[in-house]
């Protein structure tokens, strides 16, 4: 049997009591390590993280707290190597796919320990000028966002075991909020390494970082009323993590991150040369192979003009028909696995769900896998489909296929093309794609209300555009209605969750106390 990850909780690591659950190298089919929670004392070890970590963290300043942020940063840095080896073997993506995952979070923690220096010293946030509550001006009133007084739990998706912790941990951390994290089962190998690496460097207080690998029977039952929860997963378990007494009994505030059939858009009035197509067909087939599709942010319907339905069709196949597909090892692979043959199943039931009311525009199916046994590995190649009724085919504005999978459909006028896009019920993000700078502004002010980012590629940002669907820590990710109705990053708005707003309602002499 492969090595128990131990769990870190109550300042001391601790290995569950059971045998544990494995976790697998998708390509090789080998068991790597094993995630165990059983037996932990969750209230416990929550308390001592909500006293020891809450309580070191908010004597600290602002800026004292972005310094913990850099020197993670640095423990980070040092170990990358260890990070791009487990991210090959337990995610089973290329180097690059991986270098999402684990660059990605150390330029977001970078972001935010810069933000630290700009808070300054401060133990508080100001949260506007005084407001005056009568005639006179003596009496006003001051909002303060104070630390919340509580920890802040979090459950994550497999897809992101580095980026998805330190996304939230950096603006947890730098609030003044200690964190305990419960990453996905099946990747958590490396959420857990790193955790270890920071921990083993001595560069937090104790009780300021958690984590817990394994089952997540009872975590929601360890939360106290000022505790945060924030989730990202399927709208499925968000449901159920919606629904827990706690929520309801304790108002844990949380924050759900959930899937989402997001959109790219090409606007009216191009041509099947002109730049915008072009750009539209790269940022296409980036986001269906990056991490094979792996990403909550992923391009899943794509909109075009009727009349470069058949062009659009034939530039993004000819361009997924050179995607090499195979062991993350090889260098001439391009694209990686799924994380699991469990994701390889679901992958093909979206499939076959879309399909069913599609046609197959490319089929990456049918390549060889490269170096791989298929027998064994979760490798499936990129499949476009399209349909050109995108009025009647309700199944693909509601169907997430979680892998390198989109479909290509038609629209009549950019009115048309704005409703066709909301019909995702909410999304994390749209691109838009187009020379006309007016009809850009337009269309994205219009899918402001419906998704949490609008991203705007026009020829003059052609090389400097940050891509689809990266989720750049200077701009909000999250989005309304079927994409979980969270936020999160945004730079200093991401602080907001990890605070508690109050008034306080005084003479302007003691107003004036409040330490600038
Ligand atoms: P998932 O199956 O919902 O699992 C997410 C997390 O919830 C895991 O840590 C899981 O633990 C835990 N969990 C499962 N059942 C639970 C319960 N009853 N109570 C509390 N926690 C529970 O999602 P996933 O398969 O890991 O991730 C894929 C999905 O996440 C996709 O739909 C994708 O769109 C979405 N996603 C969204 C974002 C975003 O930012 N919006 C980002 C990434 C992914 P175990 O692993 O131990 O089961």
């Amino acid at each position: 049997m492969s090595e128990l990850l131990p769990n870190y909780l109550q300042g001391r690591w601790q290995t569950g009591s059971g045998n544990g659950i494995a976790l697998f190298d998708p390509v090789l089919g080998d068991e790597l390590v094993r995630a165990d929670a059983g037996g932990l004392d969750l209230a416990a070890g929550f308390a001592f993280a909500r006293e020891r970590g809450g309580d070191a963290l908010r004597a600290l300043s602002y800026r004292e707290r972005g310094a913990l942020l850099g020197a993670i940063v640095q423990v980070l840095q040092a170990n990358k190597e260890a990070y791009y080896a487990i991210a090959t073997a337990n995610s089973g993506t290329v180097m690059n796919d991986s270098g999402i995952d684990i660059e990605g979070a150390i330029i977001t923690l970078g972001m935010y320990a810069e933000l630290g220096k700009t808070l300054g010293d401060a133990h508080f946030l100001r949260d506007g000028e005084p407001a005056h509550l009568g005639m006179n001006p003596l009496f006003q009133s001051q909002h303060v966002q104070v630390p919340a007084e509580g920890l802040a739990l979090f459950i994550n998706a497999f897809n992101f075991p580095s980026w998805g912790l330190w996304e939230k941990a950096g603006p947890a951390l730098l609030s003044g909020v200690p964190v305990v994290v419960k990453p996905a089962t099946v990747t958590a190998w490396l959420t857990q390494r790193m955790v270890k690496d920071v921990i083993d460097a001595g560069v937090l207080p104790a009780g300021a970082l958690s984590i817990i690998c394994g089952s997540s029977a009872g975590l929601q039952d360890a939360l106290r009323p000022f505790d945060v929860l924030s989730f990202t997963g399927s709208a499925d378990t968000a449901a159920t993590i919606r629904s827990h007494p706690a929520v309801a009994a304790h108002s844990v505030r949380t924050n759900i991150e959930a899937d989402s059939v997001n959109s790219a858009l090409l606007l009216p009035g191009e041509t099947s040369d002109s730049e915008a197509f072009g750009l539209l067909v790269r940022e296409v087939v980036n986001e269906m192979t990056a991490k094979s599709g792996q990403k909550c942010t992923a391009i899943r319907r794509i909109f075009v003009p009727e009349s470069l339905y058949s062009a659009a069709a034939e530039g993004i196949a000819a361009k997924l028909a050179t995607i090499t597909v195979g062991n993350p090892r090889n260098d001439s692979v391009r694209m990686g696995s799924l994380v699991g043959r469990a994701q390889l199943v679901n992958v093909n039931e979206g499939l076959a769900k879309l399909s069913a009311a599609t046609t197959v525009l490319h089929d990456g199916r049918k390549a060889s896998l490269i170096d791989v046994d298929p027998a064994v590995a979760a490798c499936i190649g990129p499949v476009l489909l399209g349909t050109r009724d995108a009025d009647g085919t309700t199944t693909v504005h509601d169907t997430e296929v979680f892998g390198p999978v989109a479909t290509l459909l038609p629209y009549r006028t950019l009115e048309h093309a704005l409703a066709l896009a909301r019909r995702g019920q909410g999304s994390l993000a749209a691109s838009l794609y187009g020379n006309n700078t007016d009809m850009l502004a337009t269309a994205a002010l219009g899918l402001a209300g419906s998704h949490g980012r609008l991203h705007v590629v026009s020829p003059d940002v052609a090389q400097l555009h940050t891509g689809h669907g990266n989720a750049m820590p200077q701009s909000l990710h999250g989005g309304p209605g079927r994409a979980g109705g969270g936020e999160e990053l945004g730079g200093p708005r991401a602080l907001a969750f990890y605070h508690r707003r109050a008034a306080v309602q005084a003479s302007t002499a003691v107003l004036a106390k409040l330490p600038r």
